[in-house]
């Protein structure tokens, strides 16, 4: 007890790391997309954080692989350079002008903070976009009429990405795929984190977003639904309930696990620690979606 007493503090968290245990055995070698979101991401203190989370679950022998978004900063850059931007549909209308603008700030400025990033707090990280190694092959999306250059996923490349993690890299990929014609096109960050998930039959697909997870009651916070199985997630998308930028990101949940990836999780990236939360923790967070869903099935 004496013992105790003295280390008490010390014990304390060998104790935390020891709770991990199951978890960082069950998921060590397991492959992890992570959908960094726009709105989740203006926070220099989280996004430090959020960072760190990722160099750790690295280091306990997990395989992350980093998506983002960048919709802020590309507001704002054009919005410095007099560029109006228009959306339809939730889909930005992306004339060439705003494609090299949009390519711009995603491959260039956000890629290349959230390699430094990384690389500052002990991780190697290499950021690409879906453009290398044609990882993402696209076309035009013409769902909406004619929007410009917003692209349809056609294709998935995946051997760049495991060449990094087969090398022990953390691949950041901002979300610019390459056109059949040539030309560069902008995609969804969801749909393309989603697309790479079901790729690399990812155990896990986490989404980092300004919410708390999928609300019932978009306008009450403690409505969170916290698991939700393949069937009654196709059931939501229907009733209305899920609108603006929650439909890709349901969509892309629903699409990944259909297609092989064993959970989606839409989680608050606000939160500190919340990724560390979701993967080590047996309550989780946010919204979990799976095939099937069982109470205790955290682990
Ligand atoms: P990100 O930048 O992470 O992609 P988005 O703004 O595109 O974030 O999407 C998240 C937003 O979706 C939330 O901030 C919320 O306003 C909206 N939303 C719509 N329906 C729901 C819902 N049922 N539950 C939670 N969020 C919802
Ligand atoms: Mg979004």
């Amino acid at each position: 007890m004496i013992k105790r007493q003295k280390y008490g503090d010390e014990i304390a968290k060998a104790e935390i790391l020891i709770e991990a245990l199951p978890y960082i055995k069950k998921f060590s070698g397991a492959t992890v997309v992570i959908k960094y979101g726009g709105n989740a991401m203006i926070d220099c203190q989280i996004k430090k954080m959020v960072m760190q989370d990722i160099v750790l679950l690295k280091y306990v022998g997990l395989n992350p692989v980093i998506v983002h978004g960048g919709g802020p900063d590309i507001n704002k850059m054009l919005e410095s350079l007099n560029i109006e931007s228009k959306f339809v549909n939730g889909l930005r209308v992306t004339d060439e002008k705003t494609m090299e603008v949009v390519e711009m700030v995603l491959t260039g400025k956000i890629n290349k903070e959230i390699v430094s990033l990384i690389n500052e707090i002990g991780g190697k990280a290499i950021g690409i976009s879906g453009k290398d190694g044609k990882l993402l092959v696209a076309e035009k999306d013409t769902a909406n009429g004619d929007i410009g250059y917003v692209g349809k996923i056609e294709e998935v490349n995946i051997d760049v990405i495991k060449m990094m993690l087969d090398k022990g890299f953390i691949p950041v990929i901002a979300p610019c795929a390459v056109g059949k014609d040539g030309k560069t096109y902008n995609v969804n960050a969801d749909t393309a984190a989603g697309k790479i998930a079901e790729a690399l039959k990812a155990e896990k697909f986490i989404l980092l977003t300004d919410v708390e997870g999928i609300l019932s009651d978009v306008n009450d916070k403690s409505s969170v639904i916290s698991r939700i199985d393949l069937d009654a997630a196709k059931e939501l998308m229907t009733t209305g309930k899920i609108t603006g930028g929650m439909i890709p990101k349901l969509k892309c949940c629903i699409q990944a696990v259909e297609n092989g990836v064993k959970r989606a999780h839409i989680i608050d990236g606000r939160l500190t620690h919340s990724l560390l939360l979701e993967i080590f923790t047996d309550e989780g967070i946010g919204t979990m979606i799976g095939k099937e869903c069982f109470d205790d099935d955290n682990l």
